[in-house]
């Protein structure tokens, strides 16, 4: 479990944040674009409140582009050595989610769902137990303690 405040950063150290809120769901995403973005097999992610979020050290380089949703999505990179820090939906201004990877303590995050499955390379398995959408994920049940969230605005 990660616990608050946890800090993360890229990896030449130009760029340096801290979150000051538990993340409400953790998660990887097996889509092409998270592939794209990371240049690995999926992407990995923990969504926290946007105004948790804060940059401590430099400031980060933005990439716009539409989601198959229909979705404004601003990925932020290290402008320096490109590596991949958070994310923002238009549709979803008080969410930030942020790639794992990018975490001080990676290995505390709690990752129990995957979504996009369908899309995912052929020797990836998963947890029996896990939850697991071939689509989109449903966050509902992580988001039940303030589910205005999950609405636009
Ligand atoms: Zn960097
Ligand atoms: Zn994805």
């Amino acid at each position: 479990m990660l616990e608050v405040p946890f800090e993360g950063g890229c990896l030449c150290r130009a760029v340096r944040y801290r979150c000051d809120a538990p993340p409400f769901v953790e998660y990887t995403c097996h889509c092409l674009a998270c592939q794209r973005i990371t240049g690995s097999a999926f992407g990995t992610f923990a969504q926290v409140p946007a105004e948790a979020l804060s940059l401590t050290v430099g400031a980060v380089t933005e990439q716009v582009r539409e989601a198959d949703s229909g979705n404004r999505l601003t990925t932020s990179f290290c402008g320096s050595c490109g590596s991949a820090l958070f994310v923002g939906n238009a549709a979803r201004p008080r969410i930030r989610t942020l790639f794992v990877g990018s975490l001080d303590r990676a290995g505390d995050a709690d990752i129990r769902a995957h979504i996009w499955t369908k899309r995912r390379l052929p020797w990836i398995a998963f947890p029996p137990e896990h939850r697991v959408f071939e689509g989109t994920g449903d966050w509902r049940p992580d988001y039940a303690s303030d589910p205005s969230r999950l609405e636009s605005g």
